[in-house]
């Protein structure tokens, strides 16, 4: 059956004003609507939603409008026979840049003189400590929309570019792929390593005590895909004890990050409040995606972003 309404779930404004959302999708040849946890749904509708709800099951297709897609039951999805989109492909800007600045940042302690700018401090930093991003070898730790996005961005700044990929084949900007059994070499000999694969069983805890030291005491730890992906307590013992330099982290196991981690206090961390995808245009990102896929719902065409 042809979509009559497209649902657009409350909980979207956890991350983008919601009035803002509806006007863009503006001329849509379909019903639009903000819905909030009493709304019922019919295989006529769609639903765009930050969280899962068990009603979404009787809708006729959902998307996530995170390119995460971990808090949703594929499982449920598959088993109700309603498809489920998510928004990946639209985050390489956003969180790519996040993952530059991040790196700039690290190597040239503008955090550091940022938090002294509180102390109207004019801080010296040790010589050694500032550096230049160029010829410094960066690993990437999955390579689809953001890694590569990540990939290209450091690319451009004249860094060495590694990756972990779990396909064959070369990625522009990339100039060697490892098999991600290999990640202990990967990140062996780089100065960075970002992490932008998805949360699955595969990938928690992926970064683990056995990785942080196989890491150089120099380099830093990169984390703008899911908190999961790291074992937290660990990163925290490898960068108290000084084994790797330092980290830049926008999620976490535990969001928001609990006032009492020890994160919050390190001088060589940066926390950012899971921000990568946070523009001012996120939601006409978003809308565009959805536009297109209700568009391929209606001509009977695959969806785009199908992951259940
Ligand atoms: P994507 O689907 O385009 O890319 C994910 C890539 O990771 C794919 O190429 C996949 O093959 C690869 N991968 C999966 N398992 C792997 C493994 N074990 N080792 C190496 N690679 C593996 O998604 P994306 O848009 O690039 O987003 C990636 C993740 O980043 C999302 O799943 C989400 O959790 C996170 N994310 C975070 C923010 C933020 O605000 N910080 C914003 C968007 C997305």
């Amino acid at each position: 059956a042809p979509l009559e309404r497209l649902c657009l779930h409350e909980s979207v404004g956890t991350k983008i004003p919601k009035a803002a959302f509806v006007d863009a999708f503006d001329g849509l040849d379909v019903r639009v609507e903000l819905v909030g946890d009493e709304a019922s749904y019919a295989s006529t509708d769609a639903v765009a939603s930050f969280e899962p709800r068990p009603e979404f099951l009787e809708a006729g297709w959902v998307h996530c409008i995170r390119a995460g897609y971990d808090a949703f039951d594929t499982d449920a999805y598959e088993g109700a026979g309603v498809p489920l989109t998510n928004s990946s492909g639209i985050h390489g800007e956003t969180v790519g840049e996040l993952a530059v600045g991040y790196m700039l940042s690290l190597a040239r302690l503008l955090h550091v003189y940022r938090d002294h700018q509180g102390e109207r401090e004019w801080h010296d930093p040790a010589y050694e400590r500032p550096f230049t991003l160029s010829d410094e070898r960066l690993c990437v730790v999955g390579l689809g929309t953001i890694g590569t996005a990540i990939a290209e961005r450091a690319d451009a700044l004249g860094m060495e570019v590694v990756g972990v990929r779990r396909s064959e084949g070369s990625v522009p900007s990339v100039s060697r792929i490892y098999d991600p059994p290999a990640l202990e070499d990967a990140v062996a000999d780089a100065r960075f390593v970002a992490l932008a694969a998805p949360h699955t069983p595969e990938t928690e805890g992926m970064i683990d005590e056995r990785i942080l030291d196989a890491m150089r005491t120099d380099a830093y730890l990169i984390n703008v895909a899911r908190g999961p992906l790291v074992d937290e307590a660990a990163l925290v013992e490898a960068l108290e004890t000084d084994a790797i330099a330092g980290a830049a982290l926008d999620v976490f196991e535990t969001e928001p990050l609990p006032p009492s981690s020890p994160l919050w206090d390190l001088e060589n961390v940066i926390v950012t409040p899971h921000r990568g995808s946070a523009t001012n245009r996120y939601h006409l990102d978003i809308a565009e995606l959805v536009r297109e896929n209700v568009r391929r719902f209606q001509a009977g065409e695959s969806l785009k972003n199908r992951v259940a």
